[in-house]
């Protein structure tokens, strides 16, 4: 167990509040709490024990009353020992205490240094360290869960495990390049293809979940789109309860694109109005216009919203075929629910038969509830945030996934292929670098300082 130079920082938010908490972490952290401290001698308590008393000023002047609560390594955060100081939620305390500190030989921690040195100390792996800044970030149900989830092991131990046995594969095949022109094969070819397999079966999951993953993490891109006078505004302005987008009974009026935020069952949905579709000339916004087809494109979830009463059959019929086409998750909503006629509902009902429409009106906020509910459904029935397995959230993971996932695939086809060990070796060489990256078993500083100066300080 690692023990660096000591380190400090407030570990709570900046600025007032009842209490605040100061972190001491590392060589002598305890003793030098201490020499601030008045009440007990902390160097003689427990493990995880707190003690009232106050805290001095050079000249013995009271700081604060505090309560500090000491762990001593390796039981701690960063496996150091550390001191966590709680005193009282002033600015001034909490500069005098660091200043203090600093003149007993502590430094000021750089952002997220102290779960830098618990990584370092193995508490855990690269993605659950990660996990940590995601966690403290998160702001709603899902991206809570996705990030715990990733804190408590996610899918890194299982991958660290059939990195180890690659490893030992490795090793089998290097041992062959050995042997040069002699014919020997120590690595047995079906077994390292089977597990090959194997890894390649844990990725998919994980590489498909990076979409729901991000989605989970920065909203899912949501887009209503519709022809003008559908009722795109209206049931946006229903929506958000603001009035953010400019209703108008004059078709191309809303001007600006409009990206607001819809928070159901703990999902967050990103809202992107479709104005710039009013500056099409043929003002028909048929899903063909290219403009219209990027937005469908950014979103991971579209609306489309049609004017009941007016929508020809063989219009409605046109679009939910393209609708189809798009392959993307789509809700189909007829509006303007409150003018239909029983006529109308009987004309469009046969292009409608293999549909599920969801019949609102934006005007009179009436079955918003039945939309809503579609809308956190259809992000729900992606299982992995359903059953809170695994979801990937992190670009780089994602990189590394994928870059496995390729190294191995090649692989496997050199295999079928016959190519020599040397050949054989050099791609599940690259597939391991990209499992140790991942997983933080194979780090450089550079690495190290791009991910931890992400964090916070006191983190
Ligand atoms: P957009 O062009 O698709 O954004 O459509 P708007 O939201 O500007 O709505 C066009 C017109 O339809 C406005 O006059 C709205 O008041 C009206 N409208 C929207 N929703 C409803 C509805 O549910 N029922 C009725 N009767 N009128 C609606």
């Amino acid at each position: 167990m690692y023990q660096l130079e000591p380190i400090a920082a407030l570990a709570t938010a900046p600025g007032i509040g009842a209490i605040a908490v100061l972190r001491v972490s590392g060589e002598g952290a305890i003793e030098l709490t201490n020499r601030l401290f008045k009440g007990k001698d902390l160097t003689q308590q427990a493990s995880h024990t707190a003690h009232f008393g106050t805290l001095r000023t050079e000249t013995g002047g009271i700081i604060d009353e505090v309560l500090v609560t000491i762990f001593r390594a390796p039981k701690s955060f960063t496996k150091e020992d550390v001191a966590e100081i709680s005193c009282h939620g002033s600015e001034f305390i909490i500069q005098q205490i660091l200043r203090r500190l600093m003149q007993e030989g502590v430094r000021l921690a750089r952002p997220g240094e102290f779960t830098q040195r618990a990584f370092l100390n193995g508490q855990f792996d690269l993605v659950q360290a990660e996990a940590v800044a995601d966690l403290i970030a998160s702001d709603s149900d899902a991206s809570h869960r996705a990030a715990l989830n990733q804190l408590r092991g996610g899918f890194s131990r299982q991958l660290k495990d059939l990195r180890q046995q690659l490893i030992d594969f490795v090793a089998l095949v290097e041992l062959e390049l050995d042997f040069g022109e002699e014919d020997v094969e120590f690595a047995h070819r079906d077994k390292l293809r089977q597990l090959m397999l194997d890894i390649r079966r844990v990725l998919h999951p994980l590489i498909d979940s990076f979409s729901t993953g991000n989605a989970i993490k920065n909203g899912v891109p949501t887009v209503i789109i519709g022809k003008p006078n559908a009722g795109k505004s209206t049931l946006l302005n229903a929506l958000l309860n603001e009035e953010k987008a400019i209703v108008s009974d004059i078709p191309g009026t809303t001007r600006d694109v409009i990206e607001d935020e819809l928070f159901l069952d703990g999902i967050r949905f990103r809202l992107i109005d479709t104005a710039g579709l009013r500056q099409a000339t043929d003002q028909i916004e048929a899903i063909g216009i290219e403009r219209t087809q990027q937005k469908m494109r950014d979103a991971a979830l579209v609306v489309y919203l049609f004017d009941g009463p007016a929508i020809r059959p063989d219009d409605l019929d046109e679009v939910t075929a393209e609708l189809h086409q798009s392959g993307k998750p789509y809700l189909l909503v007829g509006n303007k629910a409150d003018l239909m006629t029983e006529t109308k509902h009987e004309a469009l009902s046969p292009i409608l038969a293999n549909e599920q429409v969801i019949w609102i009106s934006a005007a009179r906020q009436t079955h918003l509830d039945d939309l809503k509910a579609a809308l956190s459904a259809r992000v729900r029935t992606d299982a992995a945030v359903q059953t809170g397995s695994a979801v990937v959230t992190n670009a780089r993971h994602y990189n590394h996934l994928i870059g496995t996932d390729d190294a191995l695939a090649r692989a496997i086809a050199g295999l079928d292929a016959g190519v020599t060990p040397d050949w054989l070796a050099m791609d599940l060489r690259v597939a391991l670098q990209h499992l140790g990256e991942l997983t933080g078993e194979i780090t450089t500083d550079d690495l190290l300082d791009s991910i931890f100066s992400k964090f916070c300080i006191g983190k």
